[in-house]
């Protein structure tokens, strides 16, 4: 018997970006704390910081158990996100 490959295996769960700047991309954790106790997901964002985008990222959170998509659209703040506790902070990038 063959393994089935479907397309449900190419689906990724869809996050949006919440800001990107120069070096990152950050989105929020959608899981509860007690999954994940990360506020904000952060990737390598190649110094690309203009474009409107998807980006498939294997993702550092513990609530994925797969890639994650992380949509790059005019929603998206152009800034570097600091995190601190559960307060974040907007600053502008160089
Ligand atoms: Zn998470």
């Amino acid at each position: 018997m063959t393994e089935q490959i479907t397309n449900d295996d190419f689906i990724f769960p869809k996050y949006h970006a919440i800001s990107v700047d120069k070096t990152h991309f950050f989105y929020l954790c959608p899981h509860p704390k007690k999954v994940c106790p990360s506020l904000v997901h952060f990737h390598g964002s190649c110094g690309d910081c203009e474009t409107n985008r998807i980006e498939n990222r294997g993702s550092h959170c513990k609530g994925e158990t797969t890639n994650v998509d992380v949509c790059i659209d005019n929603g998206t703040l152009r800034k570097c996100l600091a995190v601190r506790g559960n307060s974040l902070t907007f600053k502008k990038y160089k």
